[in-house]
């Protein structure tokens, strides 16, 4: 099988790479290394089973010689990041927008199998239900920065069951839950590898609001294997589907933990919101997935727990920094 994964040099996308080249498929990544890191996919590219193609996935022609080349289509690439989206909401919404339009117009022109990574974003503000793939939406205004990345991925999803209803497109929709593990970047928000980073240093553990906000935070690799066979399954095509652990951890006790794996001694902080972020920004309570469709459709549950999760972005992060010391 050969796959085209666009942005394949970001966090899900090179974990989805190595998953892909390790069962001996061609993959080719797509970056524009704007958020991705070229050092997320080395080990993949040395292994000579992936090759990486520094583009945007905006550019038309690029996205049609390797679709017209492919089997599969995993559209990754995304501005994402709460404060990046609350501090630069135009950009990010253009760039997806833009990048979505043209993935998906050259995936239904090839008939190319196509995966695309929505978010648990588009739920919005609905709180307290384990939610449902076909649930009312409680989006707040357009006028809310935070809600722009919500509104573009919504507009992909529209657009791939456009595609597959009206052009006989074979598109799939997954929407992601709190995806974490190692590689990913803490400049953006991303709360646990900021958290780990903070333990490490021996600096305070930023809590944002009073921490009783939950997230159901999603080990990396069960996500991986998610995507891997709801592309695989025919069945998937035209279906939106959850990809999200259960487990709910408030915000308060995930720092906690961090300390207690870490053996930290720094201190808990809590920082307002308005501290934390620029005007635009609106927390949610809880968001937690009902998974019942995508475990009827091809057996999938998250395997790992939240303490694995946490256990190897320490891992990762105390190996980068041991990288720079070296160096
Ligand atoms: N958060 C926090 N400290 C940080 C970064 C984030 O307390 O240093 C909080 C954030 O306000 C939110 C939760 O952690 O309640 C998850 O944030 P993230 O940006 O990782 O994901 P999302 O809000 O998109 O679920």
């Amino acid at each position: 099988m050969r796959h085209l994964i666009t942005g394949g040099a970001g966090f899900v996308g090179s974990h989805l790479a190595d998953k892909l080249a390790g069962r001996g498929d061609e993959v080719t990544i797509l970056d524009d290394l704007s958020t991705g890191k070229i050092e997320n996919v080395d080990a993949v590219l040395d292994g000579g089973r992936a090759r990486l193609v520094v583009e945007s996935a905006e550019d038309a022609g690029v996205i049609d010689e390797l679709m017209g080349g492919a089997d599969t289509c995993f559209h990754l690439a995304s501005a994402v990041g709460v404060k990046l989206i609350v501090e630069r909401p135009l950009d990010c919404v253009l760039r997806n927008v833009r990048a979505i339009d043209t993935v998906m117009a050259a995936g239904a022109r090839h008939r190319t199998r196509l995966l695309f990574t929505s978010t648990s974003e588009v739920y919005g503000k609905s709180n307290g239900v384990a939610l449902r793939e076909h649930d009312d939406r409680l989006v707040g205004s357009p006028a809310v920065s935070r809600w722009s990345y919500a509104t573009a991925k919504a507009f992909g999803e529209v657009l791939a069951h456009g595609y597959t209803r009206e052009q006989g497109a074979r598109m799939t929709v997954a929407r992601l839950f709190n995806a974490v593990g190692p590689r990913q970047a803490s400049a953006y928000g991303m709360v646990l590898p900021r958290l780990v980073r903070q333990a490490l240093a021996g600096d305070d553990l930023t809590v944002y609001g009073d921490g009783g906000q939950s997230r159901c935070f999603t080990h990396v690799h069960d996500t991986v294997e998610a995507l891997v066979d709801l592309i695989d399954a025919d069945a998937a095509i035209g279906n939106v589907y959850n990809v999200g652990a259960t487990e709910q951890i408030t915000i308060l006790e995930l720092a906690q933990r961090v300390l207690e794996r870490t053996g930290s001694s720094s201190s808990l902080r809590l920082v307002p919101y308005e501290e934390a972020y620029a005007g635009g920004f609106e927390e949610l309570g809880n968001r937690q997935p009902d998974c019942t469709e995508i475990e009827r459709l091809i057996g999938w549950r998250p395997r790992r727990s939240v303490d694995d999760a946490i256990d190897d972005v320490i891992a990762c992060e105390e190996a980068a920094t041991r990288l720079s010391v070296a160096a």
